[in-house]
């Protein structure tokens, strides 16, 4: 096994009500778990067997390229939330979001937007590119801004899965309440 569970840095039951027990407990032990699964056993014997993580998303496509991108996607966004989350950036990251947007406020309604109106199934990122602008990525199915030689910051995830059981059909509301988990310590340093 290349490739491991990444583990909760809280309990499952921590993000109430945002996320619920429930959806923690299916959308990382079941739905992760499958990326995983399906990514060990796609890569012996293939180009990507002894590739990192990163560079399997940026390299390959096809089924090896849904399920990296996925274990990627979901290692990044399970690692962004904390119970004591919901402040705002700081430091740098804060002065290039109101460089771009004008206001942290400003910038949370353009991503909840995009989170919003992409159809079907992905993820909307904050991302930046190598010389530090910040840009809001819409990314379908188990894409990420990788691929487009940018890194990610911090990540929505919206496929049904992330939200149905306690919000149904209302992304918007699901993607709202997001922004009061968000662990912003972890966010600054990965700019
Ligand atoms: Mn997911």
């Amino acid at each position: 096994m290349k490739f491991e569970l990444i583990q909760l840095p809280y309990a499952p039951d921590a993000l109430e009500p945002v996320i619920s027990k429930q959806t923690i407990e299916l959308h990382h032990g079941k739905h992760l778990q499958t990326y995983v699964n399906n990514l060990n056993k796609l890569i012996p014997g293939t180009q990507f067997e002894n590739a990192s993580l990163e560079s399997i998303v940026a390299n390959s496509d096809g089924t090896i390229f849904n399920n990296a991108g996925q274990v990627l996607n979901h290692n990044l966004y399970f690692t962004q939330f904390s119970p004591d989350g919901g402040s705002k950036p700081s430091g740098k990251l804060a002065e290039a979001i109101n460089k771009t947007w004008g206001s942290f406020e400003n910038f949370q309604q353009q991503f909840n937007e995009k989170g919003t109106e992409l159809f079907g199934s992905g993820w909307v990122w904050l991302a930046k590119d190598k010389n530090g602008s910040l840009t809001i990525a819409k990314e379908a199915n188990g894409s990420n801004p990788i691929v487009h030689g940018l890194t990610p910051i911090l990540g929505f995830d919206v496929w049904e899965h992330a939200y149905y059981l306690n919000y149904q059909n209302c992304r918007a509301d699901h993607l709202n309440e997001l922004w009061k988990i968000i662990d912003w310590n972890v966010i600054d340093q990965r700019y």
